[in-house]
Formats: structure tokens, sequence, C-alpha cells
């Protein structure tokens, strides 16, 4: 993916993302870093990718720049959600920021890009293998693309999205949902 189409689609995502999570911290603009790798990163009123992030197939730089995105709007979304973050420490209060990051993502490009989400479905092995083996900040990429596997055989079988993603966002906020990770 070139720059120009990435920020059009930052753009697209911005527009829901501002909507559903009011915030005043969405950059204007997706910042594009050096960088060799799949990565990327937020901070209040910043997102940026890697150059090596637009290497990836679409549908991977695709969700890349939503859920960098959804660090942007976590606060919000526990509010939103009534959710509280749970008492998790060192490494997994980091897993908990990815987890919920890549469900805020998911759902919000299920429900407003379904197309887009289908092509990402179609490539979850591809995304969990761009994803990574677990390290001190990030989850294991097979288990987070379960996650989102687990989201969206909900949905599949006629669960509304609003409530699936609220299902699997109760159980990222209880502290046995990191006893097996
Ligand atoms: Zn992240």
């Amino acid at each position: 993916m070139n720059e120009n189409t990435a920020q059009q689609l930052f753009q697209d995502y911005r527009r829901v993302w501002t909507r559903e999570y009011v915030t005043n911290e969405m950059p204007n603009q997706l910042t594009f870093l050096p960088g060799g790798q799949l990565d990327g990163g937020a901070a209040p009123n910043f997102v940026y990718l890697t150059h090596g992030a637009l290497q990836c197939s679409n549908s991977v730089t695709s969700f890349a720049i939503a859920h960098e995105m959804s660090h942007v709007v976590t606060l919000q979304w526990l509010q939103r959600h009534g959710l509280v973050k749970p008492p998790v420490a060192g490494k997994y209060d980091y897993f908990w920021g990815e987890y919920v990051a890549d469900l805020i993502a998911f759902h919000l490009i299920y429900t407003f890009f379904r197309v887009k989400a289908h092509v990402i479905k179609i490539e979850f092995p591809s995304l969990a293998h761009e994803l990574g083996t677990a390290d001190n900040t990030h989850p294991d990429g097979g288990k987070r693309v379960n996650m989102l596997q687990s989201y969206s055989e909900q949905v599949t079988s006629g669960e509304n999205p609003w409530n699936a993603m609220l299902s699997i966002g109760r159980s990222l906020c209880t502290t046995g949902f990191f006893s097996n990770q």
C-alpha cells in the first residue's frame, strides 16, 4: 500500500473512530516513520506506521492503521461501555492494551467496512504470522488472532456485532483472561 492510500484509509477510519468514540486526541494525519519491520505506535494526537508496515498485504496494513488508532480511544472505549481496566501489571498491562486495540479495530472495521473485515478474516493466518510471537509488550500473534476469530465466529452465527464486542471486551476486563497468556 502506498502512503497516499494509507493516508486516505486513515481519513476514512478517522471519521468513524471519532464519531464512535468522542475524542480530541485523534491526529489529523497518519505519520510515516522509517523502519523496515511492521511497526506502529500511538500517543495523543500522534499515530504512526513504519514504512515496513506499508510493505505488508493491504489487509494487514489496514488492520495496523485501525489498531494504532484504537490505542488513542481506549479510555473512551472503557467509559462508553462502562468497563474498568483490570488490575494487571507489567507485561500484562501492555498485553491488555494490545488486545483492546485489536478488538476495537476489528469491531469498527467489521461494522463499518465489512468487505475489508472479510478480507482480513481470510488473511487471519498471515496476520498472526506478521504480528509475530509474544515479547515483553505484545501478546502472541496467534492468540491475538484467536480473539478476532472468536468475534468473527460470534457474528457469523448471528450475534449482534456490538454484543460480540462487548462480551469479549468484558472478558478482557477480568484478570482471569490473562491466566492463559
Ligand atoms: Zn498496539
